[in-house]
């Protein structure tokens, strides 16, 4: 990774604590402006190393000598409101917006958590999206639209998303909820979001405050007693919040929301794991979908592989010299029929789930992608990278 050079003259030792103060804010401000979606603050044994997330990768921006990095973080610290003086645990608080709100940005949220090498810092920068997509626009397959489409006519159920931060879940929930209020104009839409990212014009959108009373079940119990039709929850963190979800989907609603599991198989496990009984889960989820984005070849600069036929990333000036530019969606959704209920029902394993759905001619993630290799939009390494796989097959 190639480290740029800035003009906040770092390698002065001789910096005051006015001057670190410019530099934080130098620091966010650029972020910002790359729209980058995490900014790092990582102390290793000599360095400060500073990285911005773009495009779902880490890039590191600049190294700065270690003698700054505790008065960086302690700027950061007053920034989001923590305890400056604590530096044995971990903290986490939001950095106010108001300053930067001409970038469209909607929060800053401060996690610091202290390491051998001092205190490392991330603050994760969520923006307005202004630019809505379609649901057919997104880039999905075919089979994998039309199944979307058909459980956002449904009036009873849950539909989850798994994937990784960043992986576009939000874009997707936002426009299978567009996609519900163009069918059905007069259903009730309620969301819970943490934050709000996207507005949608309709919809009464609720933000769960971070820190706060207002929590994703506490919320989601009052809310339900508003008679939503349609629900969407940011996000299933915890037991009580499944439970609550999987009620709500067997009474009448229909629910979506996001969880963290690797693959949809696992998604169906951890419901159980959360402790909601099996014929809860087979009665309740409509299907899992898992979802992650991989970078797309610079159409500036993509060379052809004379041997493979496939596209490679070269760099250029139009991309920074990635290679890449822009993300595209891959995807593999499993709806619950027959025997897999039988299976969930059983308390199976996630081995036997995962070789049941290969049986039963699942298209998983990868095989997704690779419509996106052979098409010149993507590379063989970006797809075998997203998708967790050491050497391509
Ligand atoms: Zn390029």
């Amino acid at each position: 990774m190639n480290t740029k050079k800035t003009n906040k003259d770092p390698k002065n030792p001789q910096n005051k604590a006015q001057d670190v103060t410019a530099l934080v804010d130098n620091f966010l401000a650029e972020a910002m402006n790359a729209g980058a979606s995490d900014i790092h603050f990582e102390p290793t044994e000599n360095e400060m190393v500073v990285k911005y997330r773009l495009d779902g990768v880490l890039k590191t921006v600049e190294k700065m000598p270690k003698l700054l990095s505790e008065n960086i973080i302690a700027r950061l610290k007053v920034l989001g409101n923590l305890l400056t003086y604590r530096t044995d645990i971990p903290q986490e608080g939001r950095i106010e917006t108001a300053g930067h709100n001409n970038q469209g940005v909607l929060d800053e949220r401060l996690a610091v958590f202290p390491t051998i090498h001092g205190q490392r810092a991330v603050v994760r920068i969520f923006y307005q999206r202004k630019n809505l997509t379609e649901l057919e626009q997104l880039g999905f397959s075919e089979s994998i639209y039309k199944t979307l489409k058909s459980i956002a006519f449904k009036n009873q159920g849950l539909l989850l998303l798994t994937g990784p931060a960043g992986s576009g879940k939000s874009t997707t929930l936002a426009a299978i909820l567009r996609n519900i209020l163009k069918n059905f104009p007069g259903k009730s839409i309620v969301t819970l979001e943490d934050p709000v990212e996207i507005r949608i014009e309709g919809v009464t959108q609720v933000q769960i405050t971070p820190f706060g009373e207002m929590t994703f079940p506490t919320a989601l119990r009052s809310l339900l007693r508003q008679d939503p039709q349609v629900l969407m929850i940011g996000e299933i963190r915890d037991a009580e919040t499944a439970k609550i979800a999987v009620e709500a989907a067997l009474t009448g609603h229909f629910l979506m929301s996001t969880m963290h599991s690797g693959t949809p198989a696992a998604g169906f496990l951890r419901l159980l794991e959360m402790g909601i009984e099996p014929y809860q889960v087979t009665s309740s989820v409509a299907a899992i979908l898992n979802q992650r984005l991989v970078r797309k070849l610079c159409d500036k600069c993509r060379k052809q592989n004379e041997k493979t036929g496939f596209f490679e990333a070269v760099g250029c000036s139009n991309c920074l010299d990635a290679g890449y530019k822009g993300r595209a969606l891959i995807a593999e959704i499993v709806e619950l029929d027959g025997e897999l209920r039988k299976a969930i029902a059983q308390k199976t394993d996630l081995e036997e789930l995962q070789a049941l759905l290969k049986r039963t001619g699942h298209t998983n993630m990868l095989t997704d992608g690779k419509r996106l290799v052979s098409q010149g939009i993507t590379t063989v390494d970006e797809l075998n990278k997203v998708c967790g796989i050491l050497e391509s097959e």
